[in-house]
């Protein structure tokens, strides 16, 4: 079926005038704080991606780069000067964290006001109850500005989730909902995930398996939304910053049935870095 690809690039590009004639009108740059504990090469690739985003718009980042030995008061202290420093505007803690912290609280000591990825309670019990100012996780608000680009409409659709994280899945399941999509949401103590999926008209796949969605678990005409990020044995990660990798969706596959999909490198990807500093501006508007 011959299909349109959502190509995330493209829609990052378009979108990055505006972003950077509104840092560029700013008193001063604005400034992001990532956080990052440990050296995963998958956070250190992502957090690359994010700094050099956001150079091209006009954010300085502050990298905060701590060892893996880090405990949880040190880690509570480095979030609370980065709450208290007046210059910074949005904080991120790259996850996942080692096991030795916990993620919630680490999470839940963000000031909500510079959560720029929406996970704090109080954004989440926004973008739970559907508030019309809910600051979405930046995943979720890449893959709503990547179908809306393409004039895409889940209104009254059926959109299937693969996927239930707190921090991709149940953020999606919310959003789709908030937009008056009936959601059906997969995971992985879902018995028959092909009856499920074939049954939506826009597939979003964010499980963390290669390949896990091909055409046989599309309805001819799905678009297809595929969030996964996976190493592939032997190749590299992150084409952006120079590394290679592959979805959750076998594309060859799902592209003879699908109407629309994304790639991946190069579909939810750079809309996830891009949405992650319209997050950041809507907090310095004070619009989330
Ligand atoms: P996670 O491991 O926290 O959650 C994976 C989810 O997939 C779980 O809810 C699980 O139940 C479900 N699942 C696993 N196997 C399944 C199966 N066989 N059938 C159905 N459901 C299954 O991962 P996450 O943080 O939600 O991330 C998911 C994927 O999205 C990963 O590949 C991650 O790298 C990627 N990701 C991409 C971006 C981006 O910007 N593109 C951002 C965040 C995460």
């Amino acid at each position: 079926m011959s299909h349109i690809i959502l190509d995330g690039r493209v829609v990052r590009e378009a979108r990055l005038p505006a972003l950077k004639e509104f840092f560029g009108g700013l008193a001063k740059p604005p400034v992001m704080t990532i956080i990052q504990v440990g050296d995963r090469p998958d956070s250190t690739a992502f957090i690359r991606a994010k700094s050099t985003f956001a150079a091209k718009v006009g954010v300085t980042v502050r990298h905060i780069h701590l060892p893996e030995s880090i405990t949880q008061a040190e880690l509570l202290s480095v979030i609370a000067e980065n709450n208290k420093a007046s210059d910074v505007h949005g904080i991120i803690v790259q996850l996942p964290l080692p096991l030795s912290l916990d993620q919630e609280t680490v999470i839940e000591a963000i000031d909500p006001t510079k959560d720029a990825d929406g996970l704090s309670a109080a954004n989440v019990k926004r973008w739970l109850s559907g508030h019309p100012a809910a600051l979405y996780p930046a995943t979720t608000r890449g893959v709503r500005e990547l179908l809306s680009h393409y004039r895409i409409d889940i209104f009254g659709r059926k959109v299937a989730i693969v996927g239930r994280s707190m921090l991709v899945g149940k953020p999606l399941a919310a959003w789709a909902l908030n937009e008056n999509a009936t959601v059906i949401v997969c995971h992985s103590k879902t018995p028959d995930l092909a009856a499920e999926t074939k049954q939506a008209d826009i597939v979003i796949v964010a499980a963390g398996r290669p390949g896990l969605v091909s055409a046989k678990h599309l309805k001819s005409g799905a678009v297809v939304v595929d969030v996964g990020i996976n190493t592939v044995q032997g190749q590299k990660l992150e084409e952006e910053v120079g590394r290679r990798l592959v979805g959750d969706v076998d594309f060859d596959s799902a592209s003879t049935v699908a109407s629309a999909i994304s790639p991946v490198p190069g579909g939810v990807g750079p809309m996830t870095v891009l949405a992650l500093f319209e997050n950041l501006a809507d907090l310095i508007r004070k619009a989330y």
